[in-house]
């Protein structure tokens, strides 16, 4: 298993670990003294533990030797309109396994749900990090109005907009003729709300230099749907 520590990673370093860690790793996937755990901070790379039970429940990890040198963020910005809270989870958990670095909420005019709980949402990409083993947390950044988050794109950042309304026509060759696959561009992902973004805020993500509007097929998608779709179609056509 790989567990998110916060301390500090070196060989000798002993991290306690709180009972519901502590019975995760001896009780849920019944981690014995011998079982190496690999730990990872964000910061100092992977590093493999070992267990050594401390009391009935208690149990520290000792740490020994580093496993993977820290890797940097993955550069591909994921924007969303959010969604109610549970569909939130899945979305944040398939947007890191997708290999999104950056996981920003725009505010739409349409966009529905509650306020978003921020923490529940950085929580979800530590432990979609976690599971899919990248060493590098994903940045959550607070929502912000879907203006200023394209206004705050760097230029030449490719924009991947997933446009319902855009002519259903080969998203492989529109993205290959948008971007040079020798030479990938950073990117970034829009998805719009359950409702859509309104003809206003399409035509303002139109109107973006380097953006390139996607079709995803002639099936209107879930937003969640479409952010499995086309996080997997810009990996595969410009991932790393
Ligand atoms: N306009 C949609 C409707 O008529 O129900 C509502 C939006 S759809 C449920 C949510 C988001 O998923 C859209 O804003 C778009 O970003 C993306 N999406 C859904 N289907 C898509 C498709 N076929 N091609 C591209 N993007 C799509």
């Amino acid at each position: 298993p790989r567990l998110h520590v916060e301390s500090d990673l070196a060989a000798g370093v002993v991290l306690p670990l709180d009972r519901a860690q502590a019975n995760y790793l001896l009780n849920v996937l019944r981690r014995g003294p011998d079982d190496p755990v690999l730990v990872f901070n964000g910061r100092d790379g992977e590093w493999r533990a070992h267990l050594v039970q401390t009391g009935r429940k208690g149990a520290d990890l000792h740490v020994s030797e580093r496993t993977r040198a820290q890797t940097p963020r993955a550069d591909l910005h994921y924007l969303f309109a959010p969604l109610k809270s549970a569909r939130l989870d899945y979305l944040a958990q398939k947007a890191v396994e997708m290999g999104a670095g950056t996981i920003r909420p725009v505010i739409t005019r349409y966009t529905q749900g509650e306020r978003i709980n921020m923490d529940r949402l950085r929580a979800n990409a530590v432990e979609a990090a976690e599971q899919c083993g990248i060493l590098a947390i994903p940045d959550c950044p607070e929502p912000e109005k879907l203006g200023p988050a394209l206004a705050g794109l760097a230029p030449e950042r490719l924009l991947v907009f997933c446009d319902e309304d855009a002519p259903v026509s080969d998203p492989v060759r529109a993205l290959r003729e948008a971007a040079d696959p020798a030479q990938p561009p950073p990117l970034a992902v829009l998805v719009g709300p359950e409702g859509g973004f309104s003809d206003d805020e399409r035509a303002a993500i139109r109107a973006r230099p380097n953006t390139v509007a996607l079709s995803l097929g002639p099936r209107i998608l879930r937003a969640d749907t479409a952010a499995v779709a086309v996080l997997t179609l810009v990996q595969a056509v410009l991932g790393d």
